[in-house]
């Protein structure tokens, strides 16, 4: 196996919440991206897509940026539907998925800068234009708003967005990536790239 496909592998056994086609589908969309540039992920959790994104990056030559505060999002809080009590740091009270990010995406460190930090944090001190954009931090409407608008200026033209767990029928899901989407598709600097699941792919032509 080539070194793409043992991370491929490893991705698909990891922890988390992406379905094997979308994963392959943000590999493809990385590995197919003509720009120069590195890609970066907003929202980390426990690695899985970071090493989907790892095995374009050792094809490819580039680098994987991932960030995450690595204290989870709305619905990994206790009382809610994600939760899982076991990921809590007992010292600070507080859920923390550093250790096992850390754990995954161990085959591909070489490839991966990890950022432990608000994306609203680091979005100011982030000047190298993107190749590809992967969205799938804190899906409130605020903070997906907020994502858009620090992280999507930021592409390359040329460059592609990604953004997870999209769906048009809020009987599906929260409606927050979905308006993402559909605001980056009416500003008209974008065009769709055919999608996979809740993963849409936009590329940045102005
Ligand atoms: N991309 C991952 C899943 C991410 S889950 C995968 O597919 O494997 C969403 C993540 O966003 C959580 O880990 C949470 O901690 C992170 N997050 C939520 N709000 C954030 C913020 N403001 N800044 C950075 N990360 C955030
Ligand atoms: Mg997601």
């Amino acid at each position: 196996m080539t070194r793409s496909e043992d991370l491929l592998a490893a991705a698909a056994a990891a922890p988390g919440f992406m379905p094997a086609d979308e994963g392959r589908a943000l590999y493809e969309a990385a590995l197919a991206v003509e720009v120069p540039g590195p890609l970066l992920e907003i929202g980390s959790w426990m690695g899985k897509s970071a090493l989907y994104l790892a095995a374009a990056a050792v094809q490819s030559g580039r680098r994987v940026v991932t960030v995450d505060h690595h204290r989870g999002s709305e619905e990994h809080q206790p009382g809610w539907e994600y939760h899982q009590p076991e990921l809590v740091d007992p010292a600070v009270g507080q859920l923390d998925t550093l250790p096992a990010f850390r754990r995954t995406v161990h085959p591909a460190e070489d490839v991966v800068v990890a950022v432990v930090a608000r994306s609203e944090t680091l979005a100011p001190l982030w000047t190298t234009p993107l190749a590809l954009l992967f969205l799938d931090g804190s899906h409130t409407e605020e903070s997906a708003r907020r994502d858009q608008d620090a992280w999507v200026a930021k592409l390359a033209v040329g460059g592609t967005l990604t953004v997870h767990d999209v769906f048009p029928d809020p009987a599906d899901g929260g409606q927050a990536p979905f308006g993402v989407y559909t605001r980056v598709l009416a500003s008209g600097d974008f065009t769709e790239l055919p999608g996979t699941g809740s993963l849409r792919l936009l590329r940045r032509d102005a």
